[in-house]
This record gives C-alpha cells, sequence and structure tokens, in this order.
C-alpha cells in the first residue's frame, strides 16, 4: 500500500496529522501536508491510513495498492 497526496488540493487543515502524527506532518510555511510514512505496512499503520484519507477535507490523500 502507498500514500499519495495531491499537493494542490491541500488545504493545510492538518487533520491527517491529528489521525496519525508518525505518518504526516505539515510544510512549516504554508501547512500543506508531508508524509512521513508514505508505505504503511501494519494492518494498524494501513487503517490509520484509511482514516487520514476518509478524513482529510481537501481530498488530497489516497491509499493505493502497489502493483
Ligand atoms: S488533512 Fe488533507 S488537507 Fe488537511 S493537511 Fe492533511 S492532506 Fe492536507
Amino acid at each position: 500500500m502507498r500514500i499519495t497526496a495531491n499537493q494542490d488540493r491541500c488545504v493545510g487543515a492538518g487533520q491527517c496529522v491529528l489521525v496519525d502524527p508518525e505518518a504526516f506532518d505539515q510544510n512549516d510555511a504554508d501547512g500543506t501536508v508531508i508524509v512521513l510514512r508514505p508505505n504503511p505496512g501494519t494492518e494498524p499503520e494501513i487503517a490509520r491510513a484509511r482514516e487520514a484519507v476518509n478524513v482529510c477535507p481537501g481530498r488530497t490523500l489516497a491509499l493505493v495498492e502497489e502493483s
């Protein structure tokens, strides 16, 4: 699984950081998302990644299967 982030859509709301501060951070300058852990491996990591995708108000994040 891989987390993708479309920076153009990020509104800097920080909901992803609240869900999983080990996986997401925000750019100091403009608040846009920084993906710290783009490849969640364990079930809890994947579950939190899914939650972050769901709560993101900008529809910035996606969780995609790696081929
Ligand atoms: S929740 Fe979405 S819009 Fe907000 S900082 Fe994270 S990626 Fe950006």
